[in-house]
């Protein structure tokens, strides 16, 4: 059986030069972390805010922790201290209760934009019409503890790979786009967040620049 540090240098030949891998714990033991972490995994995902929070206390400092669930208003305070980069912004009322905590602890949070693509009602996040509203409306003067870094999405959960394809292009084309014209002097405006254990390929052969990779690194979740 593959271990998980087997799993990771799998991945990693596997994506190109320049594409993040971002681990996603979420589900597993500390100890599952550590594992990653031994084998040079630094980046991690969680998608609870309980879960990241005991997590973070029981491993080490240099670990970058990345939120990618979604996140309610109320429990951004209990990861503002740590957290590196929040993936799933999917209001303007959480954006700026990011804004508003980590202004408190002084620190400046990567945060990037959902993008509903998805035929999936359920999932969350802007339209494009919305994103496009948002950052058209968006002053970085007035969020100095928040700094954009991309766009983020999930893909449908179909075994048609042809519209997976389809939805990570559109999402490169709206960022394209959005980095024109709000961006077009902002380096840190980069990072397309998409991808995961079954369609990393897919989404990277259409731009990604973060993947996240749960499943296909430290097996099914419970
Ligand atoms: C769980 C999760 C992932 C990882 O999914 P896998 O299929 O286990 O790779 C990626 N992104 C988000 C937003 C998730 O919630």
């Amino acid at each position: 059986m593959n271990t998980i540090a087997d799993n990771i240098r799998q991945i990693k030949a596997l994506l190109p030069e320049g594409v993040t891998l971002v681990a996603v714990s979420k589900f597993h033991p500390a100890e599952a972390v550590r594992q990653a972490y031994d084998a040079g995994q630094r980046i991690f995902g969680e998608s609870r805010a309980q879960e990241l929070k005991a997590k973070q206390q029981l491993l080490p400092d240099d670990i970058e922790w990345h939120f990618i669930g979604s996140l309610q208003s109320n429990k951004v305070r209990d990861i503002i201290p740590f957290v590196h980069t929040i993936h799933s912004i999917d209001s303007l009322k959480l954006l700026q209760e990011v804004h508003l905590q980590a202004a408190k602890h002084g620190r400046i949070v990567n945060v990037l934009p959902e993008i509903h693509l998805a035929r999936e009602e359920t999932k969350h996040g802007f339209t494009p019409e919305e994103c496009k509203a948002l950052l058209q409306g968006f002053n970085p003067a007035d969020y100095p503890f928040i700094r954009i870094v991309g766009l983020m999405c999930l893909a449908s959960d179909t075994e048609d790979m042809a519209e997976v394809q389809r939805e990570f292009h559109c999402l490169h084309t709206l960022f394209v786009e959005c980095k024109q014209a709000y961006f077009q002097k902002d380096d840190s405006f980069r990072e397309l967040s998409m991808g995961m254990s079954h369609d990393y390929l897919p989404a990277v052969r259409e731009g990604s620049t973060m993947v996240r990779i749960g499943t296909g690194i430290f097996g099914n979740r419970k």
